[in-house]
């Protein structure tokens, strides 16, 4: 997306984050998501985890999702008694969720025998600008975490939230946010490692419900998995990973269910692989305004006001036509449609455009590789790949380390399956040695 790196720059600007004066001995952050905390018993089980990880002689931070799919449940409540909620509602509704997780993991672990505190967001100092519903973190205070910690305690953190020092007002982080809640306070407080439990080995080469003979990473560089994530690989959320790329925090994505290594995100990798997996996407929309005047300052004068609404916009084509008007089509997260299209509208009418369509059933899917750059006709491959499927690709979108194609949605499946087929990620290019 389109508006990282300004992100990032915000967040790197609050310096005091890091305090250097509290050595712990060797600090975890563990984060476990909805699954992994579903039932009583799967909470018994992850403070089964924490209490071995403690009694190894560790200071454990925990961070916490929502129940199952209780951010989901909380969702649909809110539209039943609604029809337009209040952005700032949306978040005290769903910032619940987490809260009612990290209460009773703490009292799972005090039947262990193991002190442990928990804090909502705010109270764990995790700072946000005023997005509602897309917070993004610019500070960590870390002042109840320490003392939480150097009392001997499990520090248990609410996933996913954090509160506006200016406004007050409690903020979250986004759909998976607690990704980015667990790697932001390994690097606020200087841990060893931010492991994410879930309910799947690791991060594999496609998500493992779509194709089967999918492949587990042993591991995957930031980069690679920065791409694999912002072309919709749910197992880690984005942001999570440009923390861990910015303070190099090496991610640990595993299993709770299950012992043994999962894929660990890191900055260098043994081996470079040409392809590393399949990604796809299939929470965006596409927007098309039509028959446009082939003039200067016409995109300009679309993309100017969507970015400043703070719409995110993700691939973007332009067709010319012979009688000298052009269809600009673009995609965007579905939960920004209405903006998106209320915008668009706007414009078309300024610009005296044909009318504006707004198409929900596309998807997209990726091929993600950094090896992908020395090694020309991949993209080639990608399109008789999907035509020999009988998949019509309509919108194309490339980076060094990445080929996108927006189809159909209902082929979105058939077109994961297609590219891994093709291509059998991982696919090794040369051993580059520990220090290449
Ligand atoms: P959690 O609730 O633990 O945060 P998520 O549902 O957010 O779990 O992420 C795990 C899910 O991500 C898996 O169940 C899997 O279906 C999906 N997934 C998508 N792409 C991949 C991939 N490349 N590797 C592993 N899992 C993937
Ligand atoms: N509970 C939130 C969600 O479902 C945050 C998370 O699980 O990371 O998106
Ligand atoms: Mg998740």
């Amino acid at each position: 997306m389109l508006d990282a790196p300004s992100a990032l720059r915000s967040v790197w600007l609050a310096i005091h984050w890091f305090d250097h004066d509290l050595a712990y001995m060797s600090l975890i952050v563990q984060k476990y998501g909805g699954t992994s905390v579903g039932d009583p018993v799967r909470i018994r089980n992850v403070a089964g985890r924490v209490a071995t990880t403690r009694r190894d002689g560790n200071d454990v931070i925990v961070v916490v999702s929502a129940m199952g799919k209780y951010t989901d449940d909380l969702i649909r409540l809110a539209t039943e008694v609604s029809n337009d909620p209040p952005a700032r509602e949306m978040d005290m509704l769903l910032t619940a969720g987490e809260r009612i997780s990290m209460a009773l993991l703490a009292m799972a672990l005090s039947d262990l025998g193991i002190g442990a505190v928990s804090l909502t967001g705010s109270q764990a100092g995790i700072l946000t600008d005023d997005t509602h519903g897309e917070a993004r973190i610019t500070e960590i205070r870390g002042t109840r975490v320490k003392d939480g910690l150097a009392k001997q305690k499990i520090v248990i953190v609410a996933g996913f939230q954090g509160v506006d020092p200016e406004s007050k007002e409690i903020t979250t982080l986004g759909r998976g946010g607690s990704d980015a809640t667990a790697v932001a306070l390994a690097a606020a407080h200087g841990a060893s490692v931010c492991e994410i439990y879930t309910d799947v080995d690791g991060v594999f080469t496609a998500d493992p419900r779509i194709v089967a003979g999918a492949r587990k990473l042993e591991e995957v560089s930031f980069d690679e998995m920065l791409e694999l994530a912002a072309s919709g690989s749910g197992v880690l959320m984005g942001r999570s990973v440009e923390f861990g790329r910015r303070f190099n925090i090496p991610i640990h994505v595993r299993s709770s269910f299950r012992e043994g290594e999962g894929t660990w995100v890191k900055e260098k990798t043994m081996e470079q692989a040409i392809i590393s997996g399949v990604a796809h996407d299939s929470s965006e929309a596409k927007v098309t305004v039509q028959a446009v005047p082939d003039q200067p300052g016409v995109a300009a004068a679309l993309f100017e006001p969507l970015a400043e609404a703070g719409v995110n916009v993700d691939m973007i084509v332009q067709n010319v036509s012979s009688d000298g008007s052009t269809d600009i089509s673009f995609t965007v997260p579905r939960s920004h449609t209405a903006n998106a299209r209320e915008i668009a509208m706007r414009v078309a009418d300024e610009l005296g455009a044909g009318g504006v369509d707004v198409d929900e059933a596309i998807g997209k899917v990726s091929l993600v590789g950094a090896g992908m750059k020395s090694h020309p006709g991949v993209a080639a491959r990608v399109f008789r790949a999907l035509a020999d499927a009988a998949i019509n690709v309509e919108m194309i979108s490339t980076s060094t380390i990445r080929v996108s194609c927006v189809v159909r949605g209902d082929k979105v499946e058939d077109a994961v399956r297609a590219l891994h087929d093709e291509f059998e990620p991982p696919m090794i290019t040369q051993e580059i040695g520990a220090d290449g």
